[in-house]
């Protein structure tokens, strides 16, 4: 505790959508090793959430939990307004909460297809709108595309067009924000170990898509949180891009 030689003047602040598992936890977890407040964002997973708080606690470093579903415009701005309460202000938004079902077209259930673009596209601009209106120069705002947008695997329509929406929405804000002296880029990670990727796969299908990557296995949640950390902090100069961070998939 006697480490924490940050003033709150200093002090930056992420929050991190989805942030009880995954992706988004792993990055949370590393913003907070990178010297960041974080608000861990979840949408039902209490336990979970309060265990990433509990492992950042006991490293050091300061998180609170909030839950709201992403797509919802009165939690979302109460979790804005926590985070400014609770440690002063916005700096970067990390949104990694999604959903994913996985069909082929000619199947896809109609109310599988709404509840992803409910999370996936309106959740991302619900939530970089009060990013917009908020976060602090300085500040960073990164969304989660995939890579799968460009692979074009069977069974993906639907979730990957929810992906193509999210790069349009990042690239276009990126412009918007002109003189504000905040970043927005997008992640697209390729397969990689979290509940996500890994249910409802046998351990054929993990293993062939593992080796689809020249580096020959899956990216972990740590190897996304390691661009999520750049993009965050150092990356000034790289602004209004996708940031492909899958091993060397095509
Ligand atoms: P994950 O392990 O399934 O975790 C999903 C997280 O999102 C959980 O924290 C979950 O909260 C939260 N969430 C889901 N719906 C939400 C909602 N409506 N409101 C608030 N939070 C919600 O997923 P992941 O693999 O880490 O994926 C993170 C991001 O990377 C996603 O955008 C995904 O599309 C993208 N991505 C993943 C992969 C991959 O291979 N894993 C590849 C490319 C892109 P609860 O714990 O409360 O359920």
């Amino acid at each position: 505790m006697g480490e924490q030689r940050v003033t709150e003047r200093e002090r930056r602040v992420a929050i991190v959508t989805g942030g009880s598992r995954g992706i988004g936890r792993a990055s949370a977890q590393r913003l907070a090793a990178d010297g960041f407040a974080v608000v861990i964002n979840y949408a039902g997973n209490h336990a979970e959430a309060e265990s990433a708080v509990a492992a950042i606690t006991e490293a050091g470093g300061q998180a609170v939990a909030f839950r709201a579903d992403v797509a919802d415009e009165v939690a979302v701005p109460a979790l804005f307004d926590l985070a400014e309460q609770t440690f002063g202000g916005v700096d970067v938004l990390v949104h990694a909460a999604g959903v994913m079902t996985l069909a082929p077209l000619a199947d896809i259930d109609l109310d599988a297809l709404d509840r992803m673009h409910r999370t996936n596209i309106r959740g991302t601009f619900v939530v970089g709108q009060q990013a917009a209106r908020r976060l602090r120069g300085g500040g960073a705002i990164i969304n989660f595309s995939s890579s799968v947008l460009s692979l074009a695997l069977p069974g993906y329509s639907a979730y990957a067009a929810t992906k193509g929406a999210v790069e349009a929405m990042t690239l276009v804000l990126a412009r918007e924000l002109r003189g504000r002296d905040i970043t927005v880029n997008a992640v697209a990670p390729g397969p990689t170990a979290t509940d996500m990727f890994l249910d409802g796969k046998d351990e054929e299908t993990v293993a062939r898509m593992a080796a689809q990557a020249p580096l020959e296995r899956l990216g972990t949640p740590q190897d996304i949180a390691e661009v999520v950390s750049f993009l965050a902090g150092p990356a000034r100069w790289v602004n209004g891009q996708v940031l492909r961070a899958n091993g060397g998939i095509v």
